[in-house]
């Protein structure tokens, strides 16, 4: 899929360092930023098509919500378009839709090294100075509070 072979580490690099060419120049010759691939635009376009399909299931536009299967072919730029055909009988999802974690599924169970460094992280926060957990804190939540949207005139 295109999308797993994005990289935010890589992308930022890209975004730094490629109007350096000097910087290109000096990496070594089988590095991943020298291989020539060109995915930046397949995966911008997968995701143009997944908000374009957001709004439509969200807006409904003329009424149609839901335009089937759409698959769009690079080679020869034909976006096939299948009619929505609907679940079987037997499909689990129309039950799950819209459930998030009230579902009753576990999808990727407990993980213990995760809960062991975070209860490790935790415990390192209590035993910090106040003034320190009070700016832990307040950077919290500033960074949850609404922005406004500044506009000059
Ligand atoms: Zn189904």
């Amino acid at each position: 899929m295109i999308l797993s072979s994005y990289s935010v580490a890589l992308a930022s690099a890209i975004h730094r360092k490629a109007a350096e060419p000097a910087y290109i120049a000096g990496l070594p010759p089988d590095h991943v930023m020298r291989r020539n691939e060109n995915v930046f635009a397949f995966a911008i376009s997968a995701a143009s098509l997944e908000v374009l399909q957001m709004l439509m299931m969200v807006v409904a536009p003329l009424g149609i919500s839901n335009p089937g299967e759409q698959t769009y072919h690079f080679v020869p730029g034909i976006l096939d378009v299948t009619q929505p055909r609907g679940c079987k009988e037997t499909c689990l999802y129309p039950g799950l839709t819209a459930k998030g974690d009230h579902s009753g599924l576990v999808v990727i169970g407990r993980h213990r090294q995760a809960e062991k460094a975070q209860e490790t992280l935790r415990v390192a926060h209590l035993s910090r100075n106040w003034r320190y957990r009070l700016a832990d804190t307040v950077e919290r939540l500033s960074e949850r509070a609404p922005r406004r949207l500044v506009t000059k005139r």
